[in-house]
């Protein structure tokens, strides 16, 4: 085993990301796009694998077609209509998303196209109720400047956003309506050189941008990272989907870097011996001759009827479980896409005996296929719907090994590797929307587009922070939060210290939030309303948290019904000091014996008294007003 070297490798990442838009809208109907787990609709559809241009050389993309399902989807009719359902043509093209869409590609300096064509791209895993989903083709070519460097753009679509997956029982996949529609803009940029750290960063630049239009959807799942991988000598490029984080993304890239590399290795290594291929002709069957085969697995495969067969592979002796680098083998590899059809694994010679295989088992295959020391062979077994279109996968990918990576889709997982998801698609999955006329982008439009462009995320910042005299660290918070433009209104109108609003806008909210309430709930006018109230002395600092957090857990709806509820209300001054003089009674020892430290523990017992119905300044000159009093009377 070698050590890896990232820089050693040629890497080379094109990124391509998909951020959902802040419409109020879906993109070809008048849905919002509100996302919730309750579903009062239920409707089924059985999969029909469409005609495709998937390669049909391809034995995964077959199997992927003889499989037949049934998909559930889960809808609300709050959240979807008819045009989900595909019962009804697709409405106008929602104007925000192309209006945002337009902006975006203009701060990306991308050329917009005049005539801009809906097309329907295939989808054959039922995540759209259509078999397709629509997109458009926006503008080609810009760049993004990252640490000096310019970063091209190669297109930004706009597109439809697909069903959400629940989950998969067997035969039966389901999925929720709620997100299907929902726009969102694809950027794929240019494959970049170097290392995974340089790829995050340019994400997180991408990002930025796109929040600064202040125009798209934020939170988890509304903005997704697909990855396209290659190394030199590779031979492929290998798409990696589902990364969600940035974190992830660096890890992402760095395995799968190191996995491409290694079966460069592999390859090498292949190109240097004596195999030479393998074919159907290699195949066995020993269903029988294993009968008595003790391992747990096979007895249960034996007993559900399974078939099995072993692969005799030339001159291959060692290679499943060569280990270029930690974790990276070809046996682990043909283990992931036998997975791919809803089989458990595969038993190859250099593992074996394992698993309660047994010495004389293995001696009953080398005897039947004549494998001798140099040669490898490779057991599955599997129903007989199944095992052919394996099998054939199998033989491909191992002759592929010599070649080197081969081209195919993989899903990122949680923690940081990639798996085997399908074989990669041809070019050719998109025709023509025959439901929707082209749409033209007027001079009017680019225009507004132009003068819409955001200013670069760091001149932002430096900007609030010098306006409002604010830290660095909350102008980045107020900035990247949706109450930045609520945040100005009030700093305008009201005259309370900016660094109070925005912590109150940015912590407290977000801290309720997090505790899982529903900022959703207390509405711009409301908030602006408090800080009023605050302004003219009808409520105190301390009670704003109460007074959001009654509004965020649905107990009321305005500040006013709030103050009610949790029987806030100011105390007035005359009130005030009658309450101090009352505390300062009761605690004349602790004044006497501690002195002008009294302070804090009398403090304590004064906003526990008030409940955040006086404000704290207010009550502290007061109480100190009093000690001093005291103070210089017993003296
Ligand atoms: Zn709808």
């Amino acid at each position: 085993m070698s050590e890896f070297i990232i820089e050693d490798v040629g890497l080379k990442v094109g990124l391509e990301i998909h951020q959902q838009l802040a419409t109020n809208k879906k993109l070809f109907c008048n849905c919002p796009p509100i996302e919730s787990d309750e579903y009062t609709d239920k409707f089924q559809r059985n999969l029909r694998a469409v005609k495709s241009e998937l390669g049909e050389y391809d034995p995964a993309a077959l199997f992927e077609k003889s499989k037949s399902k049934t998909i559930i989807y889960y809808a609300n009719p709050q959240s979807s209509c008819l045009v989900e359902k595909d019962e009804e043509p697709p409405h106008n093209l929602d104007r925000d998303a192309k209006e945002i869409a337009l902006i975006i590609s203009s701060s990306l300096k991308s050329n917009i196209f005049s005539e801009i064509y809906p097309m329907r791209k295939t989808v054959i895993d039922g995540s759209n109720t259509a078999g397709f989903q629509r997109t458009m083709l926006i503008s080609q070519g810009g760049f993004i400047e990252v640490d000096g460097e310019k970063i091209g753009v190669q297109s930004i679509c706009l597109e439809e956003d697909a069903a959400k997956l629940l989950g998969d029982k067997g035969s039966i996949r389901e999925y929720s309506l709620d997100r299907l529609g929902v726009p969102l803009v694809e950027i794929a940029l240019d494959p970049v050189e170097g290392k995974p750290s340089k790829i995050k960063k340019i994400a997180l630049s991408l990002g930025k941008l796109l929040r600064s239009t202040k125009k798209v959807t934020r939170g988890i799942g509304s903005i997704r990272q697909d990855v396209n991988v290659s190394v030199k000598n590779g031979g492929a490029v290998v798409e990696v989907k589902g990364v969600q984080q940035l974190d992830q993304l660096e890890k992402i890239v760095e395995f799968e870097a190191k996995r491409q590399y290694g079966l460069v290795k592999i390859a090498e290594k292949l190109q240097n011996s004596n195999f030479d291929g393998v074919s159907k002709n290699d195949i066995f069957e020993i269903t029988t001759d294993w009968k008595d085969c003790q391992s747990k697995i096979i007895q249960k495969a034996l007993k559900d009827n399974y078939v099995i067969k072993v692969i005799k592979i030339q001159n291959f002796a060692g290679m499943f479980g060569f280990s270029p680098y930690e974790g990276i083998r070809l046996g682990k590899e043909i283990g992931q896409i036998v997975k791919f059809y809803g089989i458990g694994g595969v038993f190859h010679s250099d593992e074996l005996p394992n698993y309660g295989i047994e010495e004389k088992d293995i001696v009953i295959v080398k005897n039947l296929l004549k494998i001798s020391e140099t040669d490898a062979f490779l057991i599955i077994a599997a129903p007989s719907s199944k095992i052919n279109f394996a099998m054939d996968s199998i033989i491909n990918r191992i002759n592929q090994a010599a070649k080197g990576v081969p081209a195919e889709t993989r899903l990122a997982t949680p923690n940081g590797e990639t798996i085997f998801l399908r074989p990669r698609p041809g070019a050719s999955r998109m025709y023509p929307e025959t439901d929707i006329p082209p749409i033209i982008v007027t001079k009017n439009e680019l225009e507004i587009a132009e003068s819409n462009i955001p200013k670069l995320w760091d001149e932002s910042i430096a900007e609030i922070q010098k306006k409002y005299n604010l830290n660095q660290q909350l102008a980045e918070q107020i900035f990247d939060s949706q109450y930045i433009d609520l945040f100005e209104k009030i700093v305008k109108k009201i005259s309370i210290n900016p660094t109070f609003i925005a912590s109150i806008l940015c912590s407290s909210i977000t801290k309720l939030e997090r505790s899982g309430l529903n900022s959703k709930l207390l509405k711009n006018e409301e908030i602006t309303k408090s800080f009023e109230f605050l302004e003219s002395g009808k409520i105190t600092k301390e009670s704003i948290d109460m007074i959001f957090e009654d509004i965020m857990k649905g107990e009321s709806r305005t500040i006013e019904e709030a103050i009610k509820n949790t029987s806030i209300e100011t105390v007035d001054e005359a009130k005030l000091e009658k309450i101090i003089e009352k505390i300062i009674n009761e605690n004349e020892e602790i004044i006497l014996n501690q002195r002008e430290r009294a302070i804090s523990p009398l403090m304590g017992i004064a906003m526990k008294e008030l409940r955040g119905n006086a404000p704290g300044e207010m009550v502290n000159n007061l109480l100190l007003k009093s000690i001093k009093k005291i103070l210089e009377n017993t003296q």
